[in-house]
């Protein structure tokens, strides 16, 4: 399964996340500090490029 380590824009640690888990309105709870984000806006558009470029480097 591949994954994205998603890095939290709280406290700055990584949870890794399969690829299935991450779409635009998708609810993120970060295990660490519990803050609950809602995937969309500029930071899918992050998420969205890095996993393009993931995706290249098959
Ligand atoms: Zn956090």
């Amino acid at each position: 399964m591949r994954t994205y380590p998603f890095p939290c824009p709280v406290c700055g640690r990584k949870k890794d996340y399969l690829l299935t888990e991450l779409f635009e309105g998708a609810i993120l709870i970060c295990p660490y500090c519990k803050l609950t984000l809602t995937l969309h806006g500029h930071m899918w558009e992050d998420v969205r490029k890095e996993i393009q470029k993931l995706d290249e480097d098959k």
